[in-house]
């Protein structure tokens, strides 16, 4: 069994609420387990964060810095033990679960890199007779929490961490149940690469009680969440108990938008990996999409004849490039959806069952799945879609693209492609979503700030508006 992360070393839980096991999604077999932690647990590691906070808020900014960037190259040079691991507990290809490492140390990296950047401002001659002028102040939150799920485990944790941690906080994590052996395993790598004691704890258990128990905390200063909107929206009331900061990255519906003057090859490329990348189990992908009827045909043969190329299989062999489904419950939540698309007047284009063969029959594989047809009020439509099952919807013009795009409770991303600069500048005004790719993949940068709009999050990670969210912002007059 693993044990705990609290105050740089494995410990086992104070609670008696017995172990959690983490299986395999791929074949069923075991992969570990952890205790099952509980609110004494909370409590601990939320002591060992307090009690380290005031040393690594007088750290320098520069040691904080290179302490990160340390740990960033102890992760890369992990990376073969850590990306199996990954692998085996999560269900993802290894070649994408090598890339979420990598993720998370160029997380780390570019954070640390800001870390001589940290600074307030000043306001000369507030007033003239007397004197006074003014000093705008910023300074660490103090113990956060972070709440992150299973779809990547490292790099989203390291959405909050980086910052954070760079900025002075110190941390409890909460990974997701099904998913706490690699994080485990990387905050012992950190420690190791100089972290000090006490500056990431981190601890597992249910997130209706230990997850619940970090946001009424009375010393966790803020919650930093990924999850689902449903818990998002419970996070935030929990938190409000305290009134803490919150930050919240939540669930999507991304539309993408290809109009007639498209570069239809790259428009299919980007399509499929936007929507089969990590399984499509991810915040930011590819859910509905929106082709102009001038190209609609083209379109879809096209897309077709590329998914009928990707591979299904365990993600330890890496010729394959859709794993198992993380649960038995996500992918039958996948086919429910569907279903009922298919009741309901769909056209099944690709896919819309699980493999057959001995290779699969103890994983939680999916074909990948591509329909059209598709009515708008279907759960496919109204519903995220966390796996790898496309609808595909004709459009007449770009301002039906535009309202059904956002006839949606979620704003997570957007794509538009077209060579018309005109239409791709207007998609992007108008998309309500905190990302809009213009004729590109829709891949994240640590350099650009990061948010959903509406039911898809409050607050925004990556930036340097991710700093902003682990720092409080302090005004002095100072007279003379
Ligand atoms: P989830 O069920 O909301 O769980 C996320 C985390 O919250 C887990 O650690 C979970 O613990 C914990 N949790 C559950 N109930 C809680 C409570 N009452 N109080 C505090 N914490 C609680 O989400 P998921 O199914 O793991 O992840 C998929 C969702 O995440 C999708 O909707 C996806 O779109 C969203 N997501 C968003 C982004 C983004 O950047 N916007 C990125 C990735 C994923 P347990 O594991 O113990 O339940």
């Amino acid at each position: 069994m693993t044990g705990f992360w609290i105050d740089g070393r494995e410990v086992d839980s104070l609670g008696n609420a017995g172990e959690t096991q983490v299986g395999n999604p791929a074949n069923g077999s075991l992969v570990g387990s952890v205790p099952t932690g509980t609110a004494r647990d909370v409590d601990a590691a939320v002591e060992a964060a307090r009690d380290a906070f005031p040393g690594w808020w007088e750290t320098s900014a520069a040691k904080r810095g290179e302490t990160l960037f340390a740990g960033s190259e102890a992760i890369k040079s992990a990376v073969n033990e850590l990306a199996p691991l990954l692998t085996a507990e999560q269900g993802k290809p290894i070649g994408e679960a090598r890339m979420e490492i990598f993720r998370f140390a160029h997380t780390l990296e570019h954070y640390a890199g800001m870390a001589k950047n940290l600074r307030g401002g000043s306001v000369p001659n507030l007033d003239s007779d007397p004197p006074r002028s003014g000093l705008i102040l910023k300074r660490p939150l103090g113990v956060c929490a972070a709440i992150t799920p299973w779809n990547f485990p490292l790099s989203l944790a390291g959405n909050k961490l980086a910052p954070g941690i760079v900025a002075g906080n110190t941390f409890v994590l909460k990974p997701a149940s099904t998913t706490p052996l690699t994080v485990l395993r990387a905050a012992a790598i950190l420690s190791a690469a100089g972290l000090p004691k006490g500056v990431l704890n981190v601890i597992c258990g249910p997130g209706g009680s230990v997850g619940a128990a970090m946001c009424e905390h009375p010393d966790v200063a803020k919650v930093g969440f990924t999850g689902s909107t449903p818990v998002g929206k419970g996070v935030m009331r929990s938190a409000a108990s305290t009134v803490k900061r919150v930050t919240l990255e939540l669930g999507g519906s991304d539309p993408f938008i290809v109009m007639d003057s498209a570069d239809i090859d790259r428009a299919v490329s980007a399509c499929s990996v936007g929507r089969f990348f990590n399984g499509g189990q991810a915040c930011l992908a590819v859910k509905r999409v929106f082709v102009h009827e001038a190209v609609y045909e083209e379109f879809k043969e096209k897309l077709l004849a590329k998914v009928a190329r990707l591979r299904v299989g365990p993600g330890s062999n890496s010729k394959n490039r859709i794993g198992a489904l993380h649960t038995a419950g996500g992918r039958q939540e996948v086919e429910e959806q569907v279903a009922d698309a298919l009741q309901n007047g769909a056209t099944l284009l690709a896919g819309g069952g699980r493999p057959q063969g001995d290779e699969y029959e103890k994983g939680n594989f999916l074909l990948p799945t591509v329909l059209e047809n598709v009515p708008y009020d279907s759960k496919m439509s109204c519903e995220e879609v966390f796996g790898p099952a496309l609808p595909l919807f004709k459009i007449r013009d770009l301002d039906e693209a535009i309202r059904r795009a956002n006839d949606s409770e979620f704003g997570l991303g957007s794509s538009i492609w077209t060579r018309d600069l005109e239409q791709a500048m207007l998609a992007a005004q108008r998309l309500e979503a905190g990302y809009t790719w213009i004729n590109s993949i829709s891949k994240i940068y640590d350099e650009l700030p990061f948010g959903g709009f509406k039911q898809s999050g409050l607050g925004q990670e990556h930036g340097m508006e991710a700093l902003e969210h682990y720092q409080l912002t302090k005004s002095v007059v100072l007279g003379h």
